[in-house]
């Protein structure tokens, strides 16, 4: 509590009492909190790769460069962390910018089919890299007002996640119908799964179950916050069900008007 006091004086200027008003100051306290505690996230985010980058750069400038292989490899390295930084910042920008109040999303009539073709090829192919199988079942034929941009990046996030914690030759699954006034998104995978106590807190920003399976598919920590974000802009919802090594679903709606 945060406490403000004042004397009341009489009408001879006597002291008759005070008022002490006491300020409940938790949310605040616990604001505060949190942005350090996002601010020293990013700063470790950040220096691991960076630190990564220097080591290997400065090796290969102290080395004379006569194992090629070796160099290579260094550079291989340097460049994979710079791709991390990248996607890192990116996917912080995203963020901030989902987080301003007057965050504007452009809501236009999207058409499914048309969703799906700027989506599906690419997923695909990312499927198709990690050995997985995408199943796609969708009513092609429904429309619904959203922010294409948005909309897209949800479903890339959550294809990726069903993807990167999947077992080689699983299968990923997208469905797409139409619930009440809701289009109705489902994507299941049949991998790791998320153990019930970390369900509650995977929408949180860095918050990872495994850091080092999270970090070696390229993951941030950051893909289902910018999901929540997006889907609550659009006054949609979302939610999760996952069982350990059996596999996870995440259900979306958005409204369609
Ligand atoms: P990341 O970049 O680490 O994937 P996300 O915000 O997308 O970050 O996800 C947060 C965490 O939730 C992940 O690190 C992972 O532990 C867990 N997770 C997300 N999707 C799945 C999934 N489909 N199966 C199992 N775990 C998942």
């Amino acid at each position: 509590f945060e406490v403000v006091g004042a004397p009341i004086f009489d009408d001879r200027n006597m002291l008759k009492g005070a008022v002490l008003v006491l300020y409940d100051i938790t949310e605040l306290k616990k604001l505060e909190a949190m942005r350090k505690d996002f601010v020293a996230n990013v700063s470790h985010e950040l220096k691991t790769p960076i630190t990564s980058i220097r080591g290997f750069s400065e090796t290969l400038l102290d080395d004379d460069l006569h194992d090629k292989e070796t160099a290579r490899h260094f550079l291989g390295i340097i460049n994979e962390e710079s791709k991390r930084l990248q996607t890192l910042i990116e996917d912080l920008l995203a963020l901030s910018k989902l987080e301003k109040e007057d965050s504007r999303l452009v809501f236009t009539s999207i058409n499914m089919s048309q969703l799906l073709e700027e989506v599906i090829p690419m997923m695909n192919q990312q499927a198709t890299q990690s050995g997985i199988k995408l199943k796609v079942e969708a009513e092609r034929d429904l429309t619904f007002v959203a922010d294409m941009n948005g909309v897209k990046q949800v479903l890339i996030n959550l294809l990726a996640n069903a993807i990167n914690y999947s077992h080689k030759e699983d299968e990923v699954s997208l469905t797409v119908g139409k619930q009440n006034d809701f289009i109705h998104i489902t994507i299941t995978d049949t991998g790791i799964g998320i153990p019930n106590e970390a369900l509650s807190r995977i929408f949180e920003r860095f918050y990872r179950v495994d850091k080092a399976r999270s970090r070696n598919t390229g993951g941030t920590g950051l893909g289902l916050a910018i999901v929540k974000h997006i889907v609550e802009l659009h006054k949609g919802k979302i939610h999760v069900e996952s069982e350990l090594e059996i596999g996870t679903t995440f259900h979306i709606y958005f409204p369609i008007q």
